[in-house]
Parts: C-alpha cells; structure tokens; sequence
C-alpha cells in the first residue's frame, strides 16, 4: 500500500473572532469528510480562545493568520 498521499491539500476557512470581531484564517490539511469537532484557536490578534468548527485531524496540524479587517484599530491616518 502507497506509504505517502500523492500531495498535501491545504485548506483555509474564515472565521471571525468573537471577541475582538477580527477575522482570520484557518489553514489545515485535514480531510474535511473527517468528523468535525470543536476546536479552541488563539485570535492572532487579541489572542483569546475562539471556537471553531474544523475536522478533527486538523486539530493537531493548523496554522492560524491575520485577514486584514475592515476597521484599522491602529495608525489611522486622517
Ligand atoms: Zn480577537
């Protein structure tokens, strides 16, 4: 039986802290026909816990970036 996948398939979702509101990515490499479980992501911006919905593999392998937001919260030039 073939030992490696053919290639690893990154996927990202967007979700949207519930604390600060900003958004973010989720990357993951998990198959999303996996089971979904609740997992706790850290907001890259105000770094509070913030559940989302991934599959559950991804738990161990996710990767976690900023979206640029709508509303600048700092260096607003005006
Ligand atoms: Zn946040």
């Amino acid at each position: 039986m073939p030992a490696l996948p053919p290639k690893t398939t990154r996927r990202n979702e967007q979700h949207r802290c519930a604390h600060c509101g900003s958004r973010f990515e989720v990357w993951h490499a998990a198959d999303p026909l996996e089971a979904y479980v609740t997992v706790d992501v850290r907001c890259p911006c105000c770094h509070a816990q913030t559940p989302v919905s991934l599959p559950r593999s991804a738990e161990k392998d996710l990767r976690v970036e900023n979206l640029p937001g709508m509303e600048p919260e700092t260096g607003v030039v005006d």
